[in-house]
């Protein structure tokens, strides 16, 4: 039988579990959302600053080098006699387009102390030619604005560094005063150096530092933040450096294109983690709640059944009393109870159907016997007899011999008709205090008759004295008996009326005698047992 118990501990488990199977996988996405995912982001930008911060470092070095190479020619006695005009011959001597294309120089400019041009060579950068003058001006036009800014620089006491100077195109620029060799005296000018930061430069670059390195130009100050952008399976990632703009700022933004392999394999591992975890944390909670329903509840269902008492195998009962646990505890201490409960209720039938002193069936059984009896005589159109038997003159004997001995001797009379009841096989009560009824089924009359007086016989045979009965000197019984006419139309009570009524006549008739209820009532048949009173 199935049964539905409301809010069942099946129930609570699963939603015990299931919420907590929610609640783990919740915690497992937020504490990849809060903590893991931004760790990997985090790594993977701190990877990529650790490149700019190496591309950084080969643009300081490559300006580290020009300023060297600046401060080697401006720091010679040659320069420093060449721009004050004393050494006519140092530019045939020194300068040539190989040289500049061999040092990547484009344009080199040599300034007198009054910030002046003395002397300006570079290549052309449309034209590719080497050219030397001393203004910036026709076939040196493209100087001027680097010329310019150069001056500025000198003005502004920003002549011994390196920079960054832009116009149509970046350039890196490194600028000393030229002294003495020995480095004596005042500065008699200064000398700047450019190299163009063109495609050239840059594939310098990426075969140093191994990275794609590509230049924009940006306008506004330099933003001390890098950038990055991220697209797919590639970030690009941004620098700025200041250019020297002594009127608008401006900065170049150095940038290089780096692939997220590692960031999207680890991603990836992590996201394979976790989907098994989850998927492990579901499979254990399965697990879990099979090994629950299994262990605990089917047992205990077992056992709601067992204490309902439904309908349950004795093989489930054997395995519930003989498990090792506690249902099986429980289960043995319940099956105790039951059997202890079994006994009492037998107990309490047999007291609530059972006479105490005599110990034969009471009344309440009388009747339950009667209307079986009456329902199948009925069903099976048989024959039923019922007999009323009581103690003659039992009043009398009461107050002669008193109540206990009239106790014992009603009991003395219960056993012997018990006896007989027994060896003839019928239903003997004692339905009042000195009063008896048995049921006789398939009895003929005669047979009724019969057992009537052999009962009256039995209870003569036990000579019990009786000196003041006016009957015998003994105690005897009187009987009358009844047979079911018709059972549709009679009631059992009915029939128990008619043996009462033969039982009276028994009494008027003189006592110690069976009497056979006929109708009409004047027809009776008195049996001859008493014939000697
Ligand atoms: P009759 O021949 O007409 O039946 O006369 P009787 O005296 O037997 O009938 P009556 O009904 O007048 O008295 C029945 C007596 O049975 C009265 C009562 O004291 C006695 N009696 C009933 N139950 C018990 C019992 O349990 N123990 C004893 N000792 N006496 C009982
Ligand atoms: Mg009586
Ligand atoms: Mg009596």
């Amino acid at each position: 039988m199935h049964l539905h118990i409301p809010r069942s501990l099946r129930f609570r488990f699963f939603a015990a579990l299931g919420g907590l199977l929610i609640c783990a996988i919740v915690a497992l996405a937020a504490i990849s959302a809060l903590v893991i995912f931004p760790v990997l982001q985090a790594e993977e930008r701190g990877a990529v600053k650790r490149e700019l911060d190496r591309v950084e470092r080969s643009f300081q070095l490559e300006q580290q080098q020009l300023l060297a190479q600046v401060r080697d020619w401006a720091h010679w006695d040659d320069t420093y006699q060449f721009v004050q005009g004393d050494y006519p011959r140092y530019k045939d001597v020194n300068f040539s387009q190989e040289m500049f294309e061999d040092m990547r120089y484009q344009l080199m400019a040599f300034f007198n102390k009054a910030g002046e041009v003395y002397f300006l060579a570079g290549i052309n950068p449309t034209t590719g030619n080497y050219q030397t003058c001393t203004t910036p001006n026709d076939e040196c036009a493209w100087m001027e604005s680097w010329v310019n800014r150069m001056q500025a620089a000198i003005e502004e006491d920003k002549a011994d560094q390196s920079a960054i100077y832009a116009d149509q195109e970046p350039v890196m620029v490194s600028s000393t005063p030229i002294l003495r060799t020995d480095r004596s005296g005042s500065p008699a000018g200064w000398l700047f150096k450019t190299r163009n930061l063109d495609d050239e430069w840059l594939s310098f670059m990426e075969e140093y530092t191994g990275l794609p390195i590509n230049l924009s130009l940006i306008q506004g100050a330099a933003s001390s933040s890098d950038a990055f952008s991220f697209s797919g399976n590639t970030v690009h990632a941004e620098r700025y450096l200041p250019i020297y703009s002594p009127l608008t700022p401006a900065s170049l933004g150095i940038g290089i294109e780096l692939n997220r392999t590692s960031y999207l394999t680890n991603l990836t591992t992590f996201r394979y983690v976790l989907l098994w975890t989850a998927v492990l944390m579901v499979l254990v909670i399965a697990v879990v709640l099979l090994l629950l329903e299994k262990i605990v509840l089917k047992p205990l269902r077992l056992l709601t059944q067992f204490t309902q008492q439904l309908d349950i195998h004795e093989t489930d009962v054997h395995k519930l009393t003989r498990r090792n646990d506690e249902i099986g505890l429980l289960s043995r201490a319940f099956q105790e109870h039951l059997t202890c409960q079994q006994q009492l209720n037998e107990e309490l039938l047999t007291l609530s159907t059972h006479d105490a002193l005599t110990g034969l069936p009471n009344r309440r059984l009388f009747d339950q016997r009667l209307e079986t009896a009456f329902n199948e005589a009925d069903a099976t159109s048989g024959s039923l007899a019922v007999m009323m038997l009581d103690i003659d003159h039992f009043k009398l004997y009461n107050d002669h011999y008193g109540h206990p001995e009239g106790d014992v001797c009603l009991q003395r009379i219960a056993d012997a008709m018990h006896s007989l009841a027994q060896t003839r096989d019928f239903f003997i009560a004692r339905t009042g205090g000195e009063e008896f009824c048995a049921l006789l089924p398939h009895t003929s009359p005669d047979k009724a008759r019969d057992i009537g007086e052999q009962l009256s016989a039995a209870i003569d045979d036990l000579q019990i004295p009786h000196s003041t009965s006016p009957v015998k000197p003994f105690v005897t019984i009187s009987a009358g008996i009844a047979m079911l006419q018709d059972a549709k139309s009679q009631s059992p009570s009915a029939v128990v009326s008619c043996a009462d009524q033969a039982l009276y006549l028994a009494k008027e008739a003189g006592r110690h005698q069976v009497v056979l209820f006929r109708q009409p009532l004047a027809s009776t048949e008195i049996s001859p047992h008493n014939t000697s009173p």
